[in-house]
């Protein structure tokens, strides 16, 4: 198949276990769909090393995020950071994350929260590479650790969920970009708005699978084939052609992770 534009997933998370029985069948239906590059976050060390070994299996299609997730931060010990340092020079691993600060949930601790968050940070800003930041009801905050320790750090809030005025200060910090899920195909939240008026160098489309599917998809598992719901909403909300967006955000992530030459065919 011959397309003049391909997708990339953001944010998918190939390497967990919902996608044991099925693993090659979802990738392969993904590249025959477009989606021809997908960025697999680790959310602790066993998923960080999983991921990294699927960008591996899959080179130039699959690439790996190392990290913690704020869920998990009680987790993040010395012997950690030493494993996620050695693997962030690895030329598969494009980004720092998941990483963040979630208070919905709490499963860690806030002040554990707070100080693995800036670890990852400095990780971040030694290996040079973006950060890709989980927030939920912690706005306030990774506002504030960003504005003390974040300077000239680039990166994605992953499936923002927030409001427009929440949008512009993140779009505040000049290297950041805003990545859209399935949330925004849904009703009952701000995202139609900002994603009206998010610049169209900062924004990126995503899956979040095996989460988060996205409508008008009725499947129960997420998968990365299904980006392109997300991209046709974002391309509804601007006025603007499928195409044009799917071109538009892949090459803002080929941009912000390095994933290689842009001009390609499937
Ligand atoms: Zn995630």
């Amino acid at each position: 198949m011959d397309l003049p534009y391909f997708f990339v997933d953001s944010h998918a998370h190939i390497d967990t276990a919902r996608f044991d029985e099925d693993r090659e069948a979802v990738i392969q239906a993904a590249l025959a769909g477009g989606v021809t590059r997908m960025v697999d976050p680790g959310c602790d060390l066993p998923s960080s090393r999983a991921a990294l070994a699927l960008a591996r299996a899959y080179p130039g299609t699959i690439f790996a995020g190392v990290g913690v997730h704020p869920h998990d931060a009680t987790t993040y010990t010395e012997e950690v950071e030493i494993a996620l340092r050695e693997m962030a020079q690895e030329p598969e691993v494009v980004a720092i994350g998941e990483f963040g600060l979630d208070y919905f949930r709490m499963l860690s601790p806030r002040d554990v929260q707070r100080e693995v968050f800036c670890a990852h940070l400095q990780l971040a800003r030694e290996y040079n590479l973006p950060c890709i930041i989980h927030v939920r009801d912690a706005h306030e905050d990774v506002m504030e650790l960003l504005r003390a320790h974040g300077h000239n750090l680039r990166g994605v809030f992953h499936c923002f969920s927030g409001n427009v005025a929440q949008a512009e200060e993140c779009l505040a910090f000049d290297g950041f970009l805003l990545s859209f899920a399935g949330p925004l195909t849904k009703q009952g939240n701000a995202l139609p708005d900002v994603a009206r008026m998010v610049p169209l160098d900062r924004v990126l489309v995503e899956t979040d699978s095996p989460y988060l599917v996205p409508k008008p998809q009725r499947a129960k598992r997420n998968e990365p084939l299904f980006v392109k719901h997300v991209a046709e909403k974002l391309a509804e909300l601007q006025g603007m052609m499928l195409e044009e967006i799917a071109s538009i955000t892949s090459a803002n992530a080929v941009r912000l992770f390095g994933l290689g030459e842009i001009d390609e065919t499937v």
